[in-house]
């Protein structure tokens, strides 16, 4: 691309953009000002008035008087040279080859990033959210979102992906591969220019407008299906989830509820997939909406942040008697509870074996090892005295049942998937997997087990 003339005050703005500042005022008015109010007072006690004096304080005053003046006329330039850049419709910076900036500014891991920030006051965008995740929306609505650190972004409600991920710098500017604006910016053009080593952004302007009064087109951010996204080609329905409806603001949930690593919390622990008593997960918190009566429930914590989200909405949504009643169990709590089960069923009937007594408490408590709660990944929760299927007819379970894919949990064990599972019905338990996969599961209409075995196929194939 041939580099473009700029097209205002671009030579005094060719500095990086962290350190734009206001031009100086002319250094000698700073430096009379002040001298001038004090010594003329002490003077006009202590000697005769004398017209000498009358006339070196009409000189001092007159003195004082141009200094205000140049002070004033100073501060109306300054504020002149400062307009402009507001309205400034082309911005340009170095990334390496000239020594006026350091490469670093401009360059992360070889990625050219380019001040979003910077950028949004430019084109005048809205800015929302929370620092670790930023939206920004342009006059019309379009927006793109950054969550800071992930190469995820979105732009209206697609998520793409990036070349870098999305970083604060100096001055908690937001920055973003220039690659970003090159793909998903309209009404700019991002000009690189490698032999000059220079980033040059300009505002297209519209061909018809007058050359004194040029007009622009509006910036804003490319609209979904304008182009064709190779990084969300695998996966077809991510896309689709333009808008999650939330009426809160969990956009400081958002890194929970769809992670970045979004693999990591598929674990399929069963009656067939068993885990080992030397199993313990990590990051194992409090988990926060637990039920008021004294218990402490503990979960993994991206997925007890994701809850903590779905509390949020769950509550917003009018249902606020509904906790958490278990969450974590280790291996060896499960043994002594199984355990006491087990003794309590064959006190009960003496003439029970020990097999047989195993068998009314399996169906009741899950055998050491063949519990999800293991993984510190799902919890039981309702608004009953006791877990019961009788959850299934509340009103409550109706709204989790149609929102907690988007918090990233799922129904675990299923009305209609009790043969794959081997759990009878609990309208109770939820598990986590993250959004992505939450979603994936919910349209394909498949349990965990059922999931995981598509994902082996179409890995395998
Ligand atoms: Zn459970």
């Amino acid at each position: 691309m041939p580099p473009r003339p700029p097209m205002q005050s671009t030579p005094a703005r060719q500095v990086p953009p962290q350190t734009r500042s206001m031009p100086k005022p002319p250094p000698q008015v700073p430096k009379t000002a002040p001298k001038i109010p004090t010594p003329p007072k002490q003077k006009k006690e202590k000697e005769p008035i004398e017209a000498g004096y009358i006339i070196k304080n009409i000189l001092i005053f007159i003195g004082m008087l141009a200094a205000l003046l140049i002070l004033g006329f100073a501060l109306i330039l300054s504020t002149l040279y400062v307009a402009p850049e507001k309205e400034s419709t082309a911005y340009s910076y170095y990334y390496g080859i000239n020594d006026k900036t350091p490469s670093d500014e401009v360059k992360v891991n070889r990625v050219v990033y380019i001040n979003m920030t910077e950028l949004s006051e430019l084109c005048s965008f809205t800015v929302s959210g929370t620092k670790a995740s930023l939206r920004f929306t342009a006059d019309a609505g379009e927006y793109a979102e950054f969550t800071i650190g992930s190469v995820s972004a979105k732009v209206n409600g697609d998520i793409i992906n990036m070349e870098g991920a999305a970083l604060i710098r100096e001055n908690e500017s937001v920055w973003v591969p220039l690659s970003f604006g090159e793909s998903f910016i309209v009404g700019m053009t991002f000009d690189k220019n490698e032999d000059e080593g220079k980033i040059r952004i300009l505002r297209n302007k519209i061909p018809e407008s007058s050359e004194e009064a040029p007009e622009y087109e509006p910036v804003t951010f490319r609209i979904k299906g304008s182009q064709a996204i190779e990084s969300v080609g695998e996966d077809p329905y991510i896309g689709e989830m333009v808008d999650l409806g939330f009426v809160n603001d969990l956009s400081e949930y958002e890194q929970y509820m769809n992670p970045e690593d979004r693999d990591a919390y598929l674990i399929l622990v069963n009656k067939t997939n068993t885990i080992t008593s030397d199993y313990a997960p990590e990051n194992l918190v409090s988990i926060t909406n637990v039920r008021k009566d004294g218990r402490k429930e503990q979960m993994v914590e991206c997925a007890e942040k994701a809850l903590q989200a779905l509390y949020i909405e769950l509550k917003s949504a009018g249902y606020t008697d509904v906790s958490v009643t278990s969450g974590y169990r280790s291996y060896n709590k499960q043994v002594s509870l199984f355990t006491t089960y087990l003794q309590n069923e064959m006190k009960r009937d003496p003439s029970l074996t020990e097999a047989e007594a195993k068998e009314i408490v399996l169906t009741y408590s899950a055998f050491p090892g063949t519990s999800e709660h293991h993984t510190g990944l799902c919890c039981d929760m309702h608004n009953l005295g006791s877990a019961d299927v009788a959850f299934a007819n509340k009103e409550a379970y109706l709204w989790l049942k149609e929102n907690c894919h988007k918090f990233g949990f799922v129904i675990r064990y299923p009305e209609d998937k009790v043969d794959i599972t081997g759990y009878s019905f609990e309208p109770w338990h939820y598990r986590f997997v993250g959004r992505y996969h939450a979603t994936r599961m919910s349209q394909l209409g498949m349990c965990l087990e059922e999931y995981v075995e598509h994902l082996n196929r179409s890995e395998s194939n």
